[in-house]
């Protein structure tokens, strides 16, 4: 095993637009098939008046007096408190639809200060000084939260401290034996992979927001990635963690396998920062692949694709990446790729991605595509999966330039067993349709099957609507509709997202109140005066 420098070099971050996603550079507009399709099935979107520029807004909270500034900066060292107006609203949130659309609100509330540990030690002393000052903590990692996780809560506290992880970054440890690698918890991303393909190695963990989400703030949420058929969730990945905790500091996962009671790493994971800030994480990593086969295939329709997908999930035939979008989604995806009216193909498509040693991956390759055969489907165009794979980071930017446009776009997502796959869609899509139909909006409702495991799949939906120049309203009337069919059909209140500040009123039903009831007799242990991220995951303070 080789040990690294403890503190490597800080990994260079550029800050996302605050009122929109990503870099400012790549920004772009609407493409032009993607005009013509939206006027075609929405009709004239009025566009809304720009927001306020950042250094227009004002806050409606505000910093943290001196004396506090001065406790903390005890620790980190004044240059890492800021109190200052631009830091204090790039951290008011994180990057949901209504997030966005709060930030064109004139006035708005963020943390009293943002603070910037550069060790796991001032990370324990500004969780002391937190509870000594009668001050919330909220964990930031990469900031690209969508559940309202980030929401600048004091709950019964006097304000709130951000505390941003971008200075823990880094690895720390590769075993590349065990092929167990440890990071600070602040890496991001493309940081971690960064490290590790120096080595020959991949962690193999994409979301969508993969360019600026953190390896802490996966596992704080549970996240899922693109290539989660070959590589799993990042639960899965980890196999320890460190927590900093306002009691006590906990080192978990001491053996690939351990009959040690209940595993204490699953309880932090998806803790949402309200038990303590995870400091460190050991993940599974493998062998950088080889081999990256791509193939896309055409299924009749939506139940024809799924039943494939459900077949080869459950004979393990190994693909990394298996997805499959509904007849909605196929066809607005090829307007996507500058396509309009030139149909590459009807009924459903699905794009499949095979990787790892070259043999092997071929001999995946064909097992997958004996099985999807029999399920009857036929293989497509290879471009359809090369333009999945090109701009699979794309969709964020084209959100901003939509909402520029007046048209509203957001995305939820839930899962459930095969057998009930079909029955949640259709209760998911009727509760859009008729929450849409009740704000008088006109609506285009997408879905696609992303994660797939042998027992069931998850749902991820986009809608684009016309819901006026005004949609954070008209919209959480919608979503609190269609959370509780979800909840009614059988579905998870989230797949991956997480439960956050938004999700929270529906936790009871997905857990039942004893389960509640021990998420609250933990956090009351670790966290007696209730001072982390008190807004998200149980959404009240101590109760
Ligand atoms: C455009 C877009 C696409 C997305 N695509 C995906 C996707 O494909 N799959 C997916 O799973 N998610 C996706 N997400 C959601 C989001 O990226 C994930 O929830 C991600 O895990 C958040 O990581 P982060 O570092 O940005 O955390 P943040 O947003 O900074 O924080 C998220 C939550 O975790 C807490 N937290 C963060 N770091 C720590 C820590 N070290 N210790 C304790 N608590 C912590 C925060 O307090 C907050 O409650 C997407 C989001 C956007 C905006």
């Amino acid at each position: 095993m080789s040990t690294l420098p403890e503190k490597p070099p800080q990994d260079e971050r550029i800050d996302m637009r605050w009122d929109g996603w990503g870099d400012p550079a790549r920004a772009h507009g609407l493409p032009g098939g993607v005009k013509l399709l939206l006027t075609a099935v929405l009709g004239r979107t009025p566009a809304p008046p720009p927001g306020p520029d950042l250094a227009d807004v004002t806050i409606s909270t505000p910093p943290l007096p001196g004396d506090d500034v001065a406790a903390l900066a005890a620790v980190v060292g004044a240059e890492h408190v800021d109190t200052g107006h631009d830091v204090r609203l790039l951290h008011a949130g994180g990057k949901s639809t209504p997030d966005l659309l709060r930030r064109r609100h004139a006035e708005q509330a963020a943390p009293g200060a943002v603070v910037r540990p550069g060790s796991e030690d001032d990370v324990a002393a500004v969780l002391a000084v937190a509870v000594g000052r009668g001050l919330a903590v909220v964990p930031f990692g990469g900031g690209t939260a969508v559940t309202g996780g980030l929401t600048p809560d004091a709950g019964t506290h006097r304000g709130v401290v951000s505390l941003d992880l971008r200075r823990l970054t880094g690895l720390v440890a590769l075993d590349d034996v065990s092929h167990e690698a440890t990071f600070h918890a602040g890496t991001t991303a493309p940081a971690a992979e960064a490290a590790l393909a120096h080595r020959g190695f991949e962690l193999g963990h994409f979301p969508q927001s993969f360019e600026f989400a953190t390896l802490g703030g996966f596992a704080a949420m549970r996240s899922s990635g693109q290539n989660s058929a070959g590589y799993g969730r990042f639960d899965a990945m980890v196999t320890g963690l460190r927590v900093v905790t306002p009691t006590g500091t906990l080192d978990l996962g001491r053996a690939p396998g351990s009959a040690a009671g209940p595993d204490l790493v699953r309880w932090f994971l998806g803790s949402e920062g309200t038990f303590g800030v995870i400091t460190r994480v050991r993940l599974r990593v493998h062998p950088a692949p080889e081999a990256r086969l791509f193939d896309a295939w055409t299924f009749r329709d939506f139940a024809a694709g799924a039943d494939g997908l459900r077949r080869v999930a459950q004979l393990g035939t190994g693909p990394t990446v298996i997805r499959l979008s509904d007849e909605e989604e196929t066809a607005v995806s090829l307007a996507q790729v500058g396509n309009i009216g030139k149909a590459l193909t009807r009924g459903c498509s699905a794009v499949v991605l095979h990787e790892g040693p070259a043999d092997l991956a071929a001999a995946r390759r064909e097992a997958t595509t004996r099985v999807l055969r029999e399920a009857g489907g036929r293989p497509a165009a290879e471009k359809l999966a090369a333009s999945w794979d090109h701009g699979r980071f794309r969709a964020p930017y084209l959100r901003d330039a939509l909402l520029a446009a007046g048209v509203f776009c957001e995305t939820l997502e839930t899962a459930t067993t095969w057998s009930n796959l079909r029955a949640l869609k259709a209760a998911v899509t009727t509760a859009l349709a008729e929450g849409f139909d009740r704000e008088h909006a006109k609506h285009r409702i997408l879905c696609h099957i992303s994660h797939v495991y042998p027992t069931g799949a998850s749902l991820y939906f986009t809608v684009i609507a016309g819901l006026g120049t005004d949609p954070l309203e008209p919209w959480d009337r919608v979503k609190s509709g269609v959370n509780d069919a979800i909840m009614a059909a059988g579905g998870t209140i989230s797949h991956h997202h997480g439960v956050g500040a938004d999700h929270a009123p529906w936790l009871e039903q997905e857990i039942g109140a004893t389960g509640l009831r021990m998420l609250r007799a933990v956090r009351a242990e670790l966290d007696p005066a209730g001072i982390m991220n008190p807004g998200a995951l149980l959404g009240d303070t101590l109760g």
